[in-house]
């Protein structure tokens, strides 16, 4: 039963896709409030897939896989953690794969 003959993976990406759309519109308010830089990463950046140690990219990475493991280095640690890093060092001034939304204080702040 969806509209227009949704599937429902698609349906499931357009609510997902909109409710990404609407957090990323907070955030800019937000930042524009409080007179922070807002930081975009590429939507692409392989944060999970990239070794936060030696910086070696996986070539595939399960959903299933809770554990960070490198081949390369032997560097191993939980997965959203290793991702975190990786976008925490990513914000980085000499990091490329990214857009920065300099949003200016409004008022004396
Ligand atoms: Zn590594």
């Amino acid at each position: 039963m969806y509209p227009y003959g949704m599937s429902n993976h698609k349906l499931a990406k357009a609510i997902a896709d909109m409710g990404f759309y609407e957090f990323r519109r907070q955030l800019e308010y937000k930042c524009e409030l409080y007179g922070s830089e807002l930081v975009v990463v590429d939507r692409w950046f392989p944060s999970s897939k990239t070794c936060s140690k030696c910086g070696q990219v996986k070539q595939s990475l399960s959903l299933s896989e809770r554990v960070f493991d490198c081949e390369h280095c032997g560097f191993s640690c939980d997965r959203d953690l290793n991702a975190s890093l990786n976008l925490a060092m990513a914000v980085s001034e000499s990091y490329a794969p990214l857009t920065r939304t300099s949003v200016t204080a409004r008022g004396a702040g």
